[in-house]
């Protein structure tokens, strides 16, 4: 299919280098997310772009090639998977479909609102509860499913998790591990706690490039659709799920800032990656370490906001 915006910021392209520079000024306001403390040795002022279109063109420019880990990003993907096991009905008896507008990782309306049902799958008690329902008999099988699924979805099988980040994070998630054993005490965790967790720490360190992002994205412009295998990689409802809960809960408690100044479906994660795409258009990669207070990506979003402006990209 072709893209006619697409086409038009790749004749521009020089624009974009210009917003690229631009944003990259910004990245001495945030800070890298030291919770996860192997996550400190990025790289600041990095900031890198990709876009790719259903024709399979691409537009990558400054540190796009660099590998980051999918953090909260890969929330999305294993919400894919989860809806693929088991359909609709089942996976929203275990999360909500409504925004918080509390941090990703409060547990604030967890307690204030029975039965501690997660509000939606993109906070994470929510993405934890998703990672227990992917299909497998073992952790390890769990694991090798969202592993498979991300190849496919990068097109590519030479991804995997990076070691030092999923070890640094087992070793310091207390949030994470109290939440998920708040979820378990009122039964919308079910099984093993430390396993669910392993799996989750797992799929938050696999490693990707802002070229990875871009296609993924482009998959869900394309509603699942690989545009050149024409092979339907996830079904098209689920694309429709999936970008819905970019939209209203993607960049956490700044989704209704971020709606308005950019306008299309994007998540975050905390190691500075954003993936994000124009609908039937084009997918978009983006990286930049250093965080705003959000958690989001303080270069990465001056960015996006520049480039959704002067092409006009918001869906809304
Ligand atoms: N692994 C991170 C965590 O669970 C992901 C959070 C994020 O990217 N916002 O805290």
């Amino acid at each position: 299919m072709h893209s006619p915006l697409f086409e038009q910021i790749y004749a521009e392209c020089s624009k974009l280098e210009q917003y690229l520079e631009e944003a990259r000024q910004f990245c001495d306001l945030g800070k890298v997310a030291d919770y996860i403390p192997e996550l400190t040795h990025a790289n600041c002022s990095m900031i890198g772009l990709s876009l790719l279109d259903t024709n399979n063109k691409n537009i990558q420019l400054g540190e796009y090639s660099i590998p980051f880990t999918l953090q909260s990003i890969s929330k999305v993907l294993t919400l894919i998977l989860a809806l693929m096991d088991h359909g609709e009905d089942v996976v929203f008896e275990y999360v909500g479909m409504e925004p918080t507008g509390d941090v990703y990782n409060s547990m604030l309306k967890l307690e204030l609102v029975p039965p501690g049902k997660p509000f939606n799958p993109l906070i994470n008690a929510g993405a934890i509860v998703i990672t227990s329902l992917i299909k497998g008999d073992t952790p390890a099988l769990k694991y090798e499913r969202i592993s498979n699924f991300v190849k496919e979805l990068c097109g590519r099988t030479n991804i995997s998790y990076n070691e030092k980040v999923y070890a640094s994070e087992k070793l310091t998630a207390d949030r994470n591990r109290s939440l998920a054993y708040f979820l378990k005490d009122v039964g919308v965790l079910k099984g093993n706690v430390d396993e669910h967790l392993d799996v989750y720490f797992k799929q938050c360190a696999i490693e990707v490039t802002c070229h990875d992002l871009s296609r993924i994205g482009m998959l869900l412009a394309n509603q699942g659709v690989d545009p050149i295998t024409k092979k339907e990689i996830f079904p098209a409802r689920y694309a429709q799920i999936a970008s819905t809960f970019m939209v209203t809960c993607g960049m956490y408690n700044e989704s209704g800032e971020f709606a308005i100044q950019v306008g299309f479906p994007a998540k975050s994660g905390v190691s500075g990656g954003i993936i994000g795409f124009v609908p039937h258009q084009f997918g978009i990669g983006v990286i930049g370490p250093a965080l705003n207070d959000k958690g989001n990506s303080i270069g990465g979003l001056h960015l996006l906001k520049q480039i959704s402006k002067q092409f006009k990209l918001s869906i809304f």
